[in-house]
């Protein structure tokens, strides 16, 4: 039996076995086609979909974190002198502004939670608390350029509504929780030391 078909505008007709090899070579074909638009694709740079300050700071300046991956919560601390600071979180800015007390940023944006795009965070509508992990702290909190966004938010899966300056109070004493439980840890640490040195000491045994 015979197939028919225009091709080019001209009328083909081929038997069974030029349609089987056709098949066949599309088969091949297909695959290879495939990997070369693969191989394409991560050739192109994926760079290029990333926001300028990711692609400025691809890491979080205090914890060394991948802004990219925490692009919902990230923030970016702008200073007077023009020079701009990457962070992943609140809590990291909080670290930011400590460390600059002389110097105290002038503004900060923040990304906004669904859009990811960076707006003033002295404007943003904060949420604190609610089911979603924090980033860097167990106080979650979160921006959103819309009240209504933040109100659906906390619909969702909990939460206050606050604004920046009480986000900001609030980082300032997860810092400080932070750095207190560290050194808690470190005082824990050192005396299980001294202890392990004095058991050793009174048992004569000469430690290696
Ligand atoms: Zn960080």
């Amino acid at each position: 039996m015979l197939e028919s078909g225009f091709f080019a505008g001209t009328r083909w007709q081929s038997s069974p076995d030029v349609l089987e090899r056709g098949r066949n070579l599309m088969s091949r074909a297909l695959p290879v086609a495939g990997l070369l638009l693969w191989l394409l694709l991560q050739s192109m740079p994926v760079f290029a979909h990333l926001p300028n300050d990711i692609k400025t700071h691809p890491a979080c300046k205090y914890c060394g974190m991948d802004r990219k991956h925490f692009a919902h919560s990230r923030m970016l601390v702008h200073h007077k002198n023009g020079q701009s600071v990457g962070v992943c979180s609140i809590f990291c800015a909080a670290k930011d502004y400590l460390r600059s007390l002389d110097h105290s940023p002038d503004w900060m944006s923040v990304a906004d939670y669904n859009s990811k795009k960076l707006v003033d965070a002295g404007k943003a509508y904060w949420v604190m608390g609610g089911s979603k992990p924090g980033v860097m702290t167990n106080r979650p909190k979160w921006a959103f350029e819309g009240k209504k966004e933040a109100l659906e938010f906390i619909k969702a899966h909990g939460g206050e509504l606050i604004d920046f300056g009480v986000a900001m109070q609030a980082s300032y004493e997860d810092v400080y929780e932070d750095m207190r439980a560290l050194k808690q840890l470190k005082q824990e640490h050192n005396s299980r030391m001294r202890r392990r040195a004095l058991i050793v000491g009174s048992a004569g045994i000469t430690p290696k």
